[in-house]
């Protein structure tokens, strides 16, 4: 099936200057692009859209870092994208991701590790929804 997915380069990866390797990753690995951008998120934002983990004790690590430098959130789709997107990242954790993942190769920890990646698909459309509007994601469809 056909499914939408939410990839972030988030601001480790962007300051070590690596986003280009990451997107060619990605596309190599058959995701097509629908849209992406460069910005940059407040706390606030951050905190809305990790808004998930507010209980759990990195919340706060993790609203600062997201909101510390520019992001690039991009929106892909892909037959299995949730589940072939998660297996190309790699474990939360760099020391457990795989070799040939994306955190494996980017990611300095476990709190800063590079990249963001949807865990259903539902998740999936709510978190694109959360960054692009429809009319930014027409531009690459068939
Ligand atoms: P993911 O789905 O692999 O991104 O992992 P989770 O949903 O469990 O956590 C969301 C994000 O929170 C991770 O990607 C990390 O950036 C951050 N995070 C998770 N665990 C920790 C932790 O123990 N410490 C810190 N500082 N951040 C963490």
């Amino acid at each position: 099936m056909t499914e939408r997915t939410l990839a972030i380069i988030k601001p480790d990866a962007v300051r070590k200057n690596v986003s280009g390797e990451i997107i060619a990753m990605i596309t190599q690995a058959g995701f097509k692009i629908l849209g992406f951008k460069m910005i940059r998120i407040s706390e606030a934002q951050a905190g809305e859209f990790y808004a998930v983990h507010k209980e759990r004790p990195f919340y706060g690590e993790l609203v600062s870092f997201m909101s510390s430098g520019a992001i690039v959130p991009i929106a892909l789709e892909k037959e299995n994208a949730i589940a072939d997107y998660r297996a190309l990242i790699g474990a939360t954790d760099p020391a457990e991701a795989a070799e040939g993942t994306i955190r494996k190769a980017f990611a300095s920890s476990k709190g800063e590790n590079a990249v963001h990646g949807s865990d259903s698909a539902e998740n999936g459309r709510n978190e694109i929804a959360f960054f692009f509007s429809e009319s930014e994601l027409v531009a690459n469809q068939a």
